[in-house]
């Protein structure tokens, strides 16, 4: 592909992204709110974190999350000096822990807490200006990466999201899923990007994802690009990206208990590193074996994972949610203690909290609803 060819693509976003992009997004401007001129650097830690939480998560939802980080950790020492329990209740409710764990042990070898440090990094100046550097951080993508390297740097590297995937699969009407050509959509967005500004251009491919080139419906006759689109050529744009045949995704019960001792205090255990939700906590519980009735379930995961007999009681709530890889129905009992002193057989550890304590701990998303609802019975006497 010619890149020279590309100059009129490049004009007519860059003109319609100085008119109609997200210009106010707090990390992609200096700390006094004023936009960068080109090739001035901004804060790579501001720009990291925020890269990291959009990794999964929509940016209406990143940003009231990003400004409370930022507060509580205004630059890469704070966050290396925190604690894996402040991290992880900052986190509470984004979803994908794995990413906040990543974040701070990243912060760690960022100061020289851990090692390694990532490779071209110096004393003085902890920031990676290549991909290797900041792919050698836990959880660092090469799209993350090079995203990072243009939105601090203004360094001339493509990105290929899902939004840039969206708009390159309808420009190109490529006959591929994105991910199944992913070589050729990365040179499609190197021969495309503006090396001349090519922050702007990036962020502009990225609003024009998100604002106007949309999953469903997108605005064809706001693009600035409907001109040279194939796929609005052939008049079917919702057609790309040209998807895999999806498959069908695995359905779980979950029993759970809220386990109660006589002075009402709750039985909380948490979960090993390892793993999506490695070190939050949670009410104990387990998947249901084909034809155990829930009751059942739960005293046998009791047994099992804390060596403790339980009388399971009333159902509280029951509570569905659907990861990306699977969907889960969690049935919640209420549950008195019997006898058995709880042991961490299948957690890291386990403990006995007054309710009122539990807005204290980081507990993974589909809890919350969880311990709304034992809170509302308590209330309700
Ligand atoms: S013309 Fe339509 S389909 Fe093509 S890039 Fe623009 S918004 Fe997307």
């Amino acid at each position: 592909m010619d890149p020279g060819a590309h100059g009129p693509l490049r004009e007519d976003l860059l003109r319609w992204w100085e008119a109609n992009g997200r210009h106010a997004i707090p990390w992609k401007r200096h700390g006094d709110g004023s936009r960068p001129g080109s090739g001035e650097p901004l804060d790579p830690f501001g720009i990291w974190c925020a890269e990291v939480m959009l990794q999964q998560t929509q940016l209406a939802v990143v940003l009231p999350y990003w400004r409370r980080w930022m507060a509580a950790f205004p630059d890469v020492e704070a966050l290396a000096a925190a604690s894996e329990h402040d991290v992880l209740m900052l986190w509470q409710g984004l979803g994908y822990y794995a990413r906040a764990r990543r974040l701070h042990r990243g912060a760690r070898r960022l100061v020289g807490l851990e090692s390694p440090a990532p490779p071209g990094t110096t004393t003085g100046d902890p920031w990676p200006r290549t991909l290797e550097g900041w792919m050698a951080l836990p959880g660092i993508g090469r799209s993350t990466a090079a995203s990072i390297l243009s939105s601090a740097f203004d360094l001339p590297q493509p990105i290929l999201d899902g939004n840039v995937q969206r708009v390159l699969a309808r420009l190109m009407a490529h006959p591929a899923p994105p991910k199944r050509a992913l070589s050729h959509f990365w040179q499609l967005s190197e021969a495309v990007l503006d090396p001349l500004r090519p922050r702007a251009f990036n962020q502009a491919l990225m609003d024009l994802g998100a604002g106007v080139c949309t999953p469903r419906q997108p605005a064809c006759n706001a693009c600035p690009w409907h001109g040279q689109c194939a796929a609005y050529a052939a008049g079917d744009p919702g057609r790309f990206p040209v998807k895999d045949t999806p498959r069908s995704v695995p359905f779980q019960v979950i029993g759970v208990g809220v386990v109660r001792d006589a002075e009402g205090r709750v039985l909380i255990d948490q979960r090993l590193q390892e793993g999506l939700l490695g070190g939050l906590w949670e009410f104990p519980g387990g998947k249901q074996e084909p034809g155990e009735a829930i009751p059942a379930t739960i005293q046998r995961e009791m047994r099992e994972e804390l060596a403790i007999e339980v009388e399971v009681e009333e159902e509280l709530i029951t509570v569905e949610h659907a990861y990306s890889h699977k969907r889960l129905r969690f049935v919640v009992h209420l549950c008195r203690w019997r006898s058995g002193e709880p042991q961490p057989l299948a957690s890291q550890q386990v403990r006995w909290v007054e309710p009122a304590e539990l807005d204290t701990y980081p507990f993974p998303a589909a809890n919350a609803r969880i311990i709304a609802a034992l809170q509302k019975r308590i209330a309700a006497g």
